[in-house]
Formats: structure tokens, sequence, C-alpha cells
């Protein structure tokens, strides 16, 4: 995922921990085949994924609202094995 110079100054003082650079272009780090920012932790109802950024999470992320159909599309899109039992929270 692509993070812009306003995504990059949102991020503050930690921006290097969760970007990698390729060429010129700044992207989220990605770790275990996966945002690098995600946290996987088991909650009440089963395993939960935390944005640990929430607040400053990308544009991109922030244009993708939780629950909307575009998101719906996107779950779509992930094909047979998603898993719409798993609840994204905010930290
Ligand atoms: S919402 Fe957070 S964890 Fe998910 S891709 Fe964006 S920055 Fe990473």
């Amino acid at each position: 995922m692509v993070v812009t110079g306003d995504d990059h100054q949102r991020l503050g003082e930690n921006a290097e921990q969760w970007v990698t650079w390729k060429n010129n272009r700044a992207f989220m780090r990605m770790t275990s085949g996966h945002c690098a920012a995600l946290k996987i932790q088991a909650g009440e109802n089963g395993t939960q994924f935390v944005c640990s950024i929430y607040e400053q999470r990308p544009r991109t992320c922030r244009d993708l609202a939780r629950g909307s159909p575009q998101c719906e599309a996107d779950w779509e899109q992930k094909g047979p094995g998603n898993s719409r039992g798993i609840q994204i929270t905010e930290i």
C-alpha cells in the first residue's frame, strides 16, 4: 500500500517503523504476509484483527470504511475461505 507524503507526516516520528521504501516511493511495511501495523489477537469472540495505528492509518485505509459496500466488495474478491467471522476493531 502506497504511503503518501501526507500519510508519512501523519505517522509522525514512528513513520519509519511502518514504512518501507522502494526507489523513492514509500509503502506500508509487510510482515508475515500482512501490513506490519495489523495486530492479531485473541478476543472473547475469537481472533481479532486490530489496526495498531488506527488514528494515523494511511489515506487508502481511511477511504475503505469498514462495512462499506467497497469493503464488502473487497471481501467478496478474496474468494472462498475469507472469514466473515473476523472482527476488526480499533484500539
Ligand atoms: S488499516 Fe491499519 S493495519 Fe490495516 S492496512 Fe491500514 S494501516 Fe495496516
